[in-house]
């Protein structure tokens, strides 16, 4: 099986440290990532965006590989502002305040007239929205309550570009198809587990992630969108590391590593279920190349039908799946 260009549209790539041991787990596989910008400081300035992509090329070292960048919303920035970054960037994500690791600086209230002067600038510059899409409610909860913030944003802002990132629910799979302007991006481990994986036994801390994992029916309509590679899904990793210590912690970080094997997993996914290599293409890469009119520089993963056993870390970080056998390896990256 071939994989052309394959691109991750939702990544952590973390800083410093973290960044130089785990950035060329993804920078080996993939063509290109779409960046998160929730470091601490987050990045929104133009000069933290190009100091950390520099960071970034220095920590992938020889990898063909391209770093989408992406910076982190304030409601203050302006059109001036934004026109004098556009070259700097792909897209900008919006982070409700304090939903996730490092997004105490995000937005509070989704109040459309509050909004409107960046929303409409970003509209006009083309520039996409990525958007944490999570109230503060209950915590099962909190994606499907936030469906009507996506369509208010949706309806105010016709041509404005809404990513709802991982999404995890069937109301935020239902809402794709009622507004032109909404895609959404899908991690693999949403595609695997539930929350019976992550707390119906011992608890995993490896499978805890925001938004956690739901139930059955929202996984079904996950991979019912995913499977058939409706045009307006993309592969998102949500791959996001922690060092093994505050993982395996009273007080567990949320989040979950399956950049290095997420491609592996996805292959085996739609082999067992029957959907073809080029659905697979579709969801990895030609849907994200149509919706953010993308040229990644080639690359083609092989893999093959052979067991491959996860190693129990990678750096410090311990994937999903560690320790145990997988159906599909990386046999060759040219
Ligand atoms: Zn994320």
């Amino acid at each position: 099986m071939q994989l052309n260009a394959p691109l991750d549209m939702h990544l952590h790539l973390r800083d410093a440290e973290m960044l130089e041991n785990i950035a060329t787990g993804s920078a080996h596989t993939f063509s290109g990532a779409i960046i998160m910008p929730n470091l601490v400081p987050p990045v929104s300035t133009k000069a933290e965006v190009v100091a950390y992509k520099a960071r970034i090329i220095k920590a992938i070292g020889n990898e063909n590989f391209t770093p989408y960048m992406t910076l982190f919303f304030k409601p203050s920035y302006d059109k001036a502002f934004l026109e004098s970054i556009r070259d700097e960037i792909t897209a900008i994500k919006l982070y409700p305040a304090g939903i996730t690791t490092n997004s105490e600086g995000g937005v509070n209230g989704f109040d459309v007239e509050e909004l409107r002067p960046a929303l409409e600038a970003m509209s006009d510059l083309s520039i996409p929205l990525c958007v944490h899409g999570e109230t503060n409610g209950f915590v099962m909860d909190r994606e499907a309550e936030f469906v009507s913030i996506y369509e208010r944003l949706a309806t105010a802002f016709p041509k404005l570009k809404i990513i709802m990132e991982h999404i995890t629910t069937k109301e935020s799979v239902e809402a794709l198809d009622k507004y032109e302007n909404l895609y959404a991006t899908i991690t693999i481990h949403h595609l695997l587990i539930t929350l019976d994986d992550v707390a119906g036994g011992m608890l995993q801390p490896h499978l805890f992630c925001k938004p956690i994992a739901k139930r059955p029916e929202d996984k079904e309509a996950l991979l019912k969108v995913a499977l058939s590679a409706h045009p307006k899904v993309m592969f998102g990793s949500d791959s996001a590391p922690h060092p093994k210590h505050a993982k395996e912690a009273c007080g567990c970080a949320a989040g979950v590593f399956t950049a290095p094997i997420a491609l592996q997993l996805l292959a085996e996914l739609f082999e067992s279920n029957n959907a073809s290599i080029e659905k697979l293409q579709a969801f990895i890469s030609g849907n994200a190349q149509k919706i953010y009119n993308l040229i990644p520089s080639p690359k083609t993963v092989v893999l093959e039908k052979k067991p491959f056993k996860v190693p129990s870390d990678y750096n410090g970080v311990v994937p999903m799946f560690a320790d145990i056998e997988i159906a599909y390896s990386i046999v060759e990256v040219k």
